[in-house]
């Protein structure tokens, strides 16, 4: 009988793997930066460098699916690219110029060269009239139109005459491009990782993502784990609609899935539940929400929003939620020149990126456990339980955990039910587990965590 427990660590777990160098947050901010110029679309040259740029710092595999593919109800579109535009006054001015912001040219506008009326012009100018200063974000993919976003104030200065206006784009036959990079585990039980990544020069909505997955990929590439990991970078609804299409028998290996959209700015986490509503990927990001202590929000599963409509899709209905902080359409800048870099903060993308890391190491850790001495609690103080514990700085909290992990690990009862029922952290239980198992306390149950 082991009598001394001092070489088991129990409760309060030592800092979790994830604790990294202090400059995550302003890694992840500096690669926004570096993605920002670029002129993204759900096709073309400045996704395909984007994926390119996500390639240099992890292991992708860049695919491309040509123009005209049937994708369940949808064709993948022709391919757009843009190399200028302009409005020039009769003085020869550019007034609103491409290469001043990609925002100013509606995303899939077709080539256009005339000469026109102001009049004539204003039926294609977009404004955001309450934020003067603010040039919005507009696309028109499946519509063949053209257009110019500019702010108000630009538009008010517009006199009248005549103008030329140019876009210098082509569509085309293409393709459509996406990012994929599969970490196997153990197991061939996989999470899933989705962001968007077809927005131009905005910054929490899509460049968060890219880049807080980007540094998931690269931890979960560094740790040892059981579950494969999928991390897709695609263009929002076609490029998930696409995926799925053409991996449709890949689709039962999928466990758990988050989708990454608008995670830097300054507010507080918010969690979208899948469709299920009680998934165990649901339960494991709102026990890491929980467990670390910062406010947060939980919000029931809605079809619109992200990529999550189309994993949770009624064939599917995937276990798959949506991690933000402040949800798409709440703040005022969402869509709009003011969602640059400077909206996004270093510390909300690395709390964003503990969020996820934390999730996935109870996912990691979750099992259901069998009591070896369900007869009534067994003698912990005769195996050096108690002084193991009487060591710690929350000793009481670690007892609870001992005799929570003790009471419900009856088969039937993984970790995480613990976690939640107990009130206590996760990481505690989990130590409390592995300690009882170390001591013969308990067994793991075939059937696994669940
Ligand atoms: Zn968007």
């Amino acid at each position: 009988m082991q009598s001394d427990t001092g070489t088991v660590a129990v409760g309060p777990p030592a800092a979790p793997a994830h604790s990294g160098p202090p400059d995550r947050g302003l890694a992840m901010h500096a690669f926004i930066e570096a993605l920002y110029p670029l002129c993204r679309s759900i096709t073309g040259e400045g996704l395909r460098s984007t994926l390119q740029m996500i390639g240099d710092r992890i292991p992708l595999r860049i695919h491309e699916v040509p123009s005209g593919t049937r994708v369940f109800d949808w064709t993948v579109p022709k391919e757009w690219n843009i190399r200028d535009a302009y409005i020039r006054n009769a003085r020869g001015e550019r007034v609103v110029d491409f290469a001043r912001s990609n925002l100013h040219v509606v995303g899939y506008s077709v080539p256009v060269r005339a000469r026109m009326s102001l009049a004539e012009l204003r039926a294609h100018l977009y404004t955001i009239p309450e934020h003067p200063d603010w040039v919005p974000y507009r696309t028109s993919y499946f519509k063949e139109t053209w257009g110019f976003c500019l702010s108000e104030n630009q538009a008010r200065a517009l006199g009248e005459g005549m103008y030329d206006v140019a876009i210098d784009a082509t569509l085309e036959d293409g393709s459509l491009s996406y990012g994929e990079l599969c970490i196997p585990g153990t197991s061939q039980d996989e999470v899933l990782v989705s962001c968007h990544v077809c927005h131009p020069s905005l910054c929490n909505d899509n460049l968060s993502g890219i880049a807080v997955a980007t540094s998931l990929a690269l931890a979960v590439l560094a740790q040892p784990r059981r579950y494969s990991y999928r991390f897709l970078f695609l263009p929002a609804t076609i490029g998930a609609i696409t995926w799925l299409a053409l991996n449709e028998e890949l689709l039962s290996r999928i466990r758990h899935g988050l989708v990454l959209a608008c995670v830097g700015d300054a507010g507080h986490a918010t969690y979208k539940r899948s469709r299920r509503g009680n998934a165990e990927i649901d339960r494991a990001v709102a026990c890491a929400l929980r467990d670390a202590g910062a406010r947060y929000e939980l919000e029931e599963f809605v079809p619109f929003g992200y990529d999550e409509r189309q994993y949770c899709s009624p064939a599917f209905d995937l276990p798959v939620g949506c991690l933000m902080r402040t949800p798409h359409g709440r703040y005022p800048e969402y869509h709009t020149s003011a969602d640059d870099p400077a909206f996004v903060r270093p510390e909300a993308l690395a709390a964003s990126l503990d969020t996820c890391l934390d999730t996935f190491t109870i996912l990691e850790k979750n099992r259901r456990y069998l009591n070896t001495h369900p007869r009534c609690e067994p003698q912990l103080g005769r195996r050096g339980l108690y002084r193991a514990v009487a060591d710690q700085k929350d000793g009481g909290l670690v007892e609870k955990a001992l005799l929570w992990v003790l009471n419900l690990s009856d088969g039937r009862h993984t970790l995480l039910d613990v976690a939640e029922r107990s009130g206590v952290a996760f990481a505690t239980i989990a130590g409390a587990a592995e300690v009882l198992a170390a001591h013969g306390l308990l067994v793991e149950t075939p059937a696994g965590g669940g």
